[in-house]
């Protein structure tokens, strides 16, 4: 399936990201796409909060990786420098595709040939100031 939501401020995306989050389970991978300051980090806040996590979510640019533990995990990851299979492998990618946590990857654009099978896009776009429009790729269970 494939939908497109509008939102017209901060929260409404963290609206939208904690509907996802609570469908959300083990080894999902949510894709996000858009440029800097589209909203990835900010929805991931939401996912944080619909997964039952707490919402102290913060972009992983330096960290390239943050982790938040909870019944669910979650791992939060920026792909921003990230322009290889190698430079991909450093990281520990692929260690974490079968750990069990929920995934989530801002820039990946930059890993979309390595991307498994079966993950969600989330490609956000700016409209305006304070408008996004979300394009939400995946299976039924993300019919918001
Ligand atoms: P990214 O991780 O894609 O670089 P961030 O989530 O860090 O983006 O930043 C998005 C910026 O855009 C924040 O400053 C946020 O307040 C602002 N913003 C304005 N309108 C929206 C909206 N509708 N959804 C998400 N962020 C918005
Ligand atoms: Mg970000």
């Amino acid at each position: 399936m494939h939908k497109i939501y509008i939102t017209s401020s901060p929260d409404e995306t963290v609206e939208l990201g904690k509907k996802l989050g609570s469908k959300l389970r083990a080894g999902d991978i949510i894709a996000f796409r858009g440029d800097l300051g589209a909203g990835k980090t900010t929805m991931t806040r939401g996912i944080a909060i619909g997964m039952g996590l707490k919402d102290e979510v913060s972009s992983p640019t330096f960290a390239l990786v943050n982790e938040y533990p909870g019944r669910l995990r979650l791992c939060h990851f920026d792909m921003y420098r990230i322009t290889g299979a190698l430079d991909l492998e450093s990281t520990g990618f692929f260690d974490y595709l079968d750990s069990g946590c929920v995934i989530a990857i801002e820039w990946s654009e930059n890993i979309a040939d390595e991307l498994p099978e079966g993950a969600i896009t989330v490609e956000i776009a700016r409209t305006g100031e304070e408008t996004r429009e979300i394009k939400i790729i995946g299976d039924e269970r993300f019919e918001l």
